[in-house]
């Protein structure tokens, strides 16, 4: 690991990567968002034409997929076999694909690996689902990051919309509520809150407050 580990995991929407950027920003560390790593795995699986829940397919089809992240003044790129896939990956298809593709072990273990390696290299804060729990047990600092359903959705839903992807909060809801099913439900490192991690529930608070917490927390540890 680098010098210092942050993980950050949680349930889609609970503010994770808003969060981890302002950290990263604040600390001068690089932000490392893992669920683009799967993201960009599940474009690749749909842009072949193979069924994300096909597991033997999928598994077979890892062998030429290589997922490259590079770091460009601190901005993480993510790419897919030479494609740079960093601006293609939000789309609901996409999260969905990924969610589906994430649960099969031979995904999880390359990504995981390619998890490991980089973050040996810098000093860094990752987002995902069990970076506290199975890619780095020993993180230096874990939290835990939760908020309502509903709040959840809602903040999801202007996301799309701020990108022009008008979709009813409902499917939102539905949508998001069956991907953190899966996510905890996969029996290779489901989305859970490690022991050692600290709870935080954002539904009440702003990107600023919960960075806040987290870095007077850090700053409470290191003296
Ligand atoms: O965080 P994000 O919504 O971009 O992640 C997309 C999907 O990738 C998640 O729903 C989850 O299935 C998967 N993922 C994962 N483990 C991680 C990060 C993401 O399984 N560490």
């Amino acid at each position: 690991m680098g010098k210092l580990t942050i993980a950050l995991d949680g349930p889609a929407g609970s503010g994770k990567s808003s969060v981890a950027k302002q950290i990263a920003k604040t600390l001068g560390i690089l932000y490392l968002d893992t669920g683009a790593m799967y993201r960009a795995v599940g474009y690749d699986i749909l842009k072949k034409g193979i069924d994300p829940l096909d597991r033997e397919r999928v598994e077979s089809a890892m062998k030429d997929i290589d997922v490259l992240i590079r770091f460009i003044d601190g901005q993480q790129q993510v790419w897919v076999n030479g494609e740079d896939v960093t601006g293609k990956i939000r789309t609901p298809e996409i999260s969905k694909a990924a969610s589906d593709v994430s649960a099969h072990p031979a995904v999880r273990m390359a990504m995981v690996e390619l998890q490991r390696e980089t973050s040996e290299q810098y000093d860094m804060i990752l987002d995902g689902r069990d970076i506290g729990t199975f890619v780095l047990p020993n993180a230096e600092f874990k939290f835990y990051l939760v908020a309502s359903c509903e709040e959840r959705a809602r903040r999801r839903h202007k996301e799309l919309a701020e990108r022009g992807i008008d979709r009813p909060l409902s499917e939102i809801q539905r949508e998001m509520e069956q991907r953190d099913y899966n996510d905890s439900h996969r029996a290779l490192a489901p989305l859970k809150q490690a022991e050692d991690a600290v709870l935080i529930d954002s539904t009440a608070m702003t990107i600023d407050e919960v960075a806040r917490q987290i870095i007077d927390t850090i700053k409470g540890e290191v003296k």
